[in-house]
């Protein structure tokens, strides 16, 4: 809830208007978790709120997640695993470099996916987020760090366009309530059909400018490698998927991004960086390259500093626009969805604030 609503609510309890903007303050400047941390209100009123909160506590009154894990790697990028009010749970991560604080959220509870290199994508879709739960992920992540996120990546656990209203209204909380700038959000997307334009419409209608950047997974120069990385893909060719980028394009006015995980000798040969060049030929767009990170379950090698860096040049050579993701948090199960199928059924919700 933003202030007017809060307010609103404040109202319609038979409270002054102010006492909305005061619940505002407590819920995300200052990340209350309970009832009983917002001081600020009336007692007599907190005790009556208590006593309609539902059974399993006021931690879910106010739509916040248990920390069920916690997992720091050298580099200090904190992984979290976060239990809902349903007893599921979700990954979030925080990524610190110099003057950054980057959150990495989730936008389902698994993934309908199933691309093959990701370790989310073996369990499955089981539901997709709320609103809160994903504002509360940064929220999380902003109180384990003790560090006020400066950007967000829609990167985590799920597909944000199976989920973008959701999403969207998540942006916008994050944006309206948190101060956050629309422009450090990235949505990522591996790309489902029909869902661009709309995504690219519905961000205008919502926000009123789509000023976040679109990252869009290739990970492929052509289609039937593409389809062997991600199944679902064989429901949406290469070229509409680059058709439907230029149209988002020409809707928001904001350039694309290309995902590329590169997967030792399968698709990290010189030949398919002059392939995907040729793809991206007339696209204002920029590459991101990203070495595979290893999971248990699947064969794939992460590539040779010499292969990555190939790649590179090749792609720069082509005059593309490419930058190679540094692999962060390589101890703490970096991986999307690795820490949470390694713990899942294992783990009890951690105290609140433990560290
Ligand atoms: S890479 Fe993303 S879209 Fe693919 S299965 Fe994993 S979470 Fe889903």
């Amino acid at each position: 809830m933003g202030v007017a609503a809060l307010e609103q609510w404040a109202v319609d309890h038979g409270q002054a208007a102010f006492r909305g903007r005061q619940l505002h303050d407590w819920l995300y400047a200052k990340g209350a978790r309970r009832l009983a941390d917002v001081s600020v209100l009336p007692k007599a009123f907190r005790e009556q709120l208590e006593a309609a909160a539902p059974p399993s506590g006021s931690a879910d009154w106010i739509g916040r997640s248990r920390e069920m894990h916690r997992s720091v790697a050298r580099d200090g990028t904190t992984k979290l695993l976060l239990g809902t009010h349903d007893g599921l749970s979700i990954e979030t991560v925080g990524i610190p470099a110099e003057g950054r604080l980057t959150v990495c959220v989730s936008s389902q509870v698994g993934c309908p996916m199933a691309c093959r290199f990701c370790a989310t994508g073996k369990g499955g879709l089981q539901r997709s987020l709320a609103v809160h739960e994903i504002v509360d992920q940064v929220l999380s992540v902003r109180e384990a760090m003790e560090q006020r996120p400066s950007h967000v990546v829609f990167m985590g656990m799920g597909e944000p366009l199976l989920n973008s209203e959701a999403v969207l209204a998540a942006i916008d909380c994050l944006c309206t309530d948190l101060g956050m700038a629309q422009r450090q959000i990235t949505v990522s997307t591996v790309g489902v059909a029909r869902t661009l334009q709309q995504l690219a419409e519905l961000a205008l209608a919502r926000l009123g400018r789509a000023q976040f950047t679109l990252a869009v997974s290739l990970h492929a120069p052509d289609q039937r490698l593409r389809e062997l990385l991600i199944p679902t893909a064989h429901a949406y060719p290469i070229a509409e998927l680059l058709e439907d980028c230029r149209r988002f394009v020409a809707i928001t006015g904001r350039r694309v991004s290309f995902e590329y995980i590169l997967l030792g000798g399968l698709n990290d040969q010189p030949r398919h960086a002059e392939a995907l060049a040729q793809l991206l030929r007339g696209f204002q767009s920029h590459v991101n390259l990203i070495p595979y990170n290893p999971i248990a379950e699947e064969e794939f090698q992460r590539p040779t500093p010499a292969a990555v860096e190939g790649f590179r040049r090749a792609l720069q050579a082509r005059h593309v626009a490419v930058s190679v993701r540094a692999s962060r948090g390589l101890d703490a199960d970096a991986a999307c969805g690795q820490l949470r199928r390694r713990l899942e059924g294992s783990l009890e919700p951690a105290p609140a604030g433990r560290a």
